[in-house]
This record gives structure tokens, C-alpha cells and sequence, in this order.
């Protein structure tokens, strides 16, 4: 049977290009009655979170794509969570050292970096020298003996090239030069995305493989280690990344990139599967609206084209009103703003806070109205209302902007540790330094804590509507 999967790494929000890769996996099994399968590569312990983890599980299930087996629910192939497994990658990597396929490497992060140096002083590209190779089977044994830190990395031919057939590209072909010798078991013990993935994806029967196209440099690897274990590798396709309509790739610099912030915004799950369906892919009677279970009746994955959809927050808007329209009846609608805005959950992150200034039950949508919309309308003006100048409030926003891009956690503390820290650098009082960033949240100067508001809305909902103030 056909076994597709998805293996997100559970370090942020969830991505939209995380359910976008989902889907065509899901609809590609499904076509050929197979199963599709969710794993969760959190082999990078400083990165990975539980909390993210649920996110993903959250945000799939919010969209409408079930998978058959996965840390959540069980199956015949499990653990599904890479970090249960580290004895299996360990067995093999020891497995490839035996054959002489791997070997140790006890170079110390300044060994490498003096390489590195060294290298680029002459002109040349980075790139790890091999020197674990250079070692002599006693030198080995006394390191090791010693207890000296180590990593494992494997053996990439000198020279020629790698062949291999991608799905939906055809024959690529990729000179050996360009491949690094991968470390493939890290000092902590941890195997890296290369040994774990590939180990796993066999170990779990999975048949096809349809990721990224920011993977596809990494091929030669992944199907080399399959060659070294002895293993069938399954088929390989990689998708074209989705853009910015600028045609960059779509990231959060510029767009809001995690299904939560789609989800505050009001976007209803079913139209937003339905564009994701749309990226590089179309019904052969090019209608534009149609369910998962068309999507699936229909789906040839040779059909998608490489050239890098674009992800049009205007197109998705505009395509979520025909289904508002189109597709739901007012009882259902009616059912849907329930369950969107004014559900237990949203009230109850909101009333702590609201709570003590309310007299009447009606003060709540002035209060917290900021909540169920998307970005709040307010005079420009108010935003220089406080004690800073235009020019400042713009730095401050931009600067608090790319701080918070960079936070993997999202809390209040650590929303209010960043301004905290960014208020010191720019030698302002915190309090002045928020007024501002009050506007541009809640658009309004005054209502209940921004730190909370922030914290309440998400990373993405934020950073979007302290763009919006800077636009
Ligand atoms: P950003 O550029 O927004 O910071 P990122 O590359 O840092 O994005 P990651 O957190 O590294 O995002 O990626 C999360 C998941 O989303 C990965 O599985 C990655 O393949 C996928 N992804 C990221 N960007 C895109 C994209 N433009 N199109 C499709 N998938 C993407
Ligand atoms: N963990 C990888 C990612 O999140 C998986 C890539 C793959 O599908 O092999 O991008």
C-alpha cells in the first residue's frame, strides 16, 4: 500500500507551507486508499517544544486533514516522536560505521572553525576536510577510550555525480563536489534530520515522499544512506515552495505564515484547504472552489507545476467569501461565529483581565472588541499620542517587529522581556514605550493590558498588526 507522511519539527507556529506539503501528501495516499502518517521530528532538543507539537496536531485537525497514525494516536510503526527513538538511530549509525560507510569525527567546534577560516582566507568555500578520516584505528579507540566528545559523519564520494529521478521533476543530477560529508549522529547523542529521517521513513514503510523543494540539494544524501543501509528508498518528489506575491518565498518577515493567525482572522478551514489545494495544483475542470474529498476524487500529483505558486492573502480572502456565501447556510454561519469568536475558550483568556471593569455585560466589545477582528482602525495620529516622536514609534515598531520573529516561545514574558530589554536599549521608559505599541495592538490608548493582549492574540497577529501600524 501507498504510505505518505508529513514530518514537521515542532519549533514555532505551525507553518502554512507545514499544511500545504500535509495535504498533497494526504490527498496522494488517499487517492491510492493508503495511509497517510504524522511524525514529529524533534530531534533538535533546544528548538522543539511540546507546546508546538499540540499546535501542529491543532491547527491539521482545524483544517480537516486526519492522519492515520502519529504520536497522538498510535500505530503499528511507532514511537512516532523521533526523540522516543534515539536507541534505533544509534544501531544504525554504529551498523554504518561497522561497514565503513561513517566514521568518527572528534574535531572541537575551534578545530573547525579554524578550518573554516583558514579556507575562506584562501579563497575557497567552506567545507569540512574529512580529517576524521585521517585517524588510525588506535587513535580511534583511544579517543573513545578517553571519552572525547565525538560526531558521526558519513562518507560522500570525491568526485562524479548523483542521479536520481524526482517525481515530479524528472532526471536531477548533482556533482558529488557540492555534498558535505554530513554529520549524521551529534555529540549529544541526537541523530540529525538525515539519519533519523531516513532510518524512519523505512522503518515505517513509507513509499512516497513529497517535501519541500528547499530539500531537494539534500537528496544525494538521503538516497545515499539508503544505499549504505541496504534499503529501498522510497519515491522522492519535491514541491515548489510557496511565494510572497513579490515571488519571494513566503515567510513571516513579510506575511503572516502560521495557520493560528489565519484561524484568528476568521478564514474558515475549508476554504483555506481549498487554496492550499490551489498552490501549483488545479481541478482538471479548473473550478475553483472544491472540498478535500474532491480534491481527492480528482488528484494527480504529476499535474502540479513547479512554477512557485503564490500564496495571495487577497485571492484566500476573497475565496473564503464564496464559501461563506455559497456554502453555508445562516444557522451555519451563525454556528461557525460561535464557535470562532465567542467560544469558552477566547472568553476565557479574555475576562481575567476584562472582568474588573465591567459594569454591564455590553462593555465588553469596546473593551475587547480587538479580539474577534482583524487589524484594528484607529487615527495614525494616536500613535504619537504619547511621548514619542513619529520617527522613534517607526524604529521602535520596526526593531520590536523583528525582535519578536525571532521568539520561538510566546508568553506574556517573554512578550514583555523583549520590550523591556528593546525600551533599555532605546533609552525610553517601558511605559512610553508601549503607548504606541498599545495603538497599534488593541487601536485604542486605553483598554486592558497590551502584554496580555499580545500574548492572547499570538506571535503572528501581533507582528501583523505592528506592520499594519508601520504601513
Ligand atoms: P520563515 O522564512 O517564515 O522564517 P522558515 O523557513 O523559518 O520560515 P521554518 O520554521 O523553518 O520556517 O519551517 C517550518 C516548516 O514550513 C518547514 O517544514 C518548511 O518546509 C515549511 N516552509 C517554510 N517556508 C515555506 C514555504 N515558503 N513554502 C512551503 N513550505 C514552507
Ligand atoms: N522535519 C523536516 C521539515 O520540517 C521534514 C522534511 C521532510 O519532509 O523530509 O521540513
Amino acid at each position: 500500500t501507498v504510505r505518505t507522511r508529513v514530518a514537521p519539527s515542532p519549533t514555532g507556529d505551525p507553518h502554512v507551507g507545514t499544511a500545504y506539503i500535509a495535504l498533497f501528501n494526504y490527498c496522494f495516499a488517499k487517492q491510492h486508499g493508503g495511509e497517510f502518517i504524522l511524525r514529529i521530528e524533534d530531534t533538535d532538543q533546544a528548538r522543539s517544544s511540546r507546546e508546538s507539537e499540540q499546535a501542529i496536531y491543532d491547527s491539521l485537525k482545524w483544517i480537516g486533514l486526519n492522519w492515520d497514525e502519529g504520536p497522538d494516536c498510535g500505530g503499528q510503526y511507532g514511537p512516532y516522536r523521533q526523540s522516543e527513538r534515539s536507541d534505533i538511530y544509534k544501531k544504525y549509525a554504529q551498523q554504518l560505521i561497522d561497514e565503513g560507510k561513517a566514521f568518527y569525527c572528534f574535531a572541537t567546534a575551534e578545530e573547525l572553525d579554524e578550518m573554516r577560516q583558514q579556507q575562506m582566507a584562501e579563497g575557497l568555500q567552506p567545507k569540512y576536510d574529512g580529517r576524521g578520516l585521517a585517524l588510525s584505528k588506535e587513535e580511534i579507540e583511544a579517543n573513545l577510550a578517553a571519552g572525547k566528545p565525538y560526531v558521526v559523519r558519513m562518507m560522500i564520494p570525491e568526485s562524479g555525480s548523483f542521479k536520481f529521478d524526482d517525481y515530479l521533476r524528472g532526471e536531477v543530477e548533482i556533482p558529488w563536489e557540492q555534498v558535505d560529508m554530513q554529520v549524521l549522529l551529534k555529540a549529544d547523542g541526537l541523530p540529525t534530520y538525515f539519519l533519523a529521517n531516513v532510518v524512519d521513513d523505512h522503518l515505517m514503510g513509507i513509499t512516497h515522499v513529497f517535501r519541500g523543494e528547499e530539500w531537494l540539494n539534500s537528496a544525494p544524501k538521503l538516497l545515499k544512506l539508503y544505499q549504505d543501509l541496504g534499503w529501498e528508498a522510497p519515491v522522492l518528489g519535491h514541491m515548489p515552495l510557496l511565494r510572497n506575491p513579490d515571488k519571494s518565498k513566503l515567510s513571516k518577515r513579510k506575511n503572516p505564515t502560521s495557520i493560528n493567525y489565519y484561524r484568528k482572522m476568521g478564514f474558515l478551514p475549508e476554504a483555506m484547504l481549498n487554496y492550499l489545494g490551489r498552490m501549483g495544483w488545479s481541478m482538471p475542470d479548473e473550478r475553483e472552489k472544491f472540498t478535500l474529498a474532491e480534491m481527492v476524487e480528482h488528484f494527480d500529483m504529476k499535474r502540479v507545476s513547479l512554477g512557485g505558486p503564490v500564496f495571495d492573502v487577497d485571492k484566500l480572502k476573497w475565496l473564503n467569501g464564496l464559501w461563506i456565501r455559497e456554502e453555508l447556510s445562516d444557522e451555519q454561519l451563525a454556528q461557525r461565529l460561535v464557535e470562532w469568536a465567542y467560544n469558552q475558550q477566547t472568553l476565557m483568556s479574555i475576562l481575567p483581565q476584562a472582568k474588573a471593569r465591567l459594569e454591564v455585560m455590553s462593555d465588553l466589545a469596546p473593551l475587547a472588541g480587538h479580539f474577534v477582528s482583524g487589524m484594528p482602525e484607529y487615527d495614525p495620529e494616536l500613535l504619537t499620542a504619547g511621548k514619542l516622536e513619529l520617527e522613534q514609534v517607526r524604529t521602535l515598531l520596526q526593531l520590536f517587529i523583528w525582535q519578536l520573529e525571532e521568539q520561538r516561545q510566546w508568553d506574556k514574558d517573554v512578550v514583555f522581556a523583549v520590550a523591556k530589554q528593546l525600551a533599555t536599549h532605546l533609552d525610553v521608559k517601558i511605559r512610553d514605550f508601549l503607548e504606541p505599541i498599545f495603538v497599534a495592538i488593541t487601536g485604542k490608548t486605553s483598554s486592558i493590558s497590551v502584554v496580555d493582549a499580545m500574548a492572547i492574540l499570538g506571535s503572528d497577529m501581533s507582528r501583523a498588526r505592528l506592520r499594519f501600524a508601520l504601513n
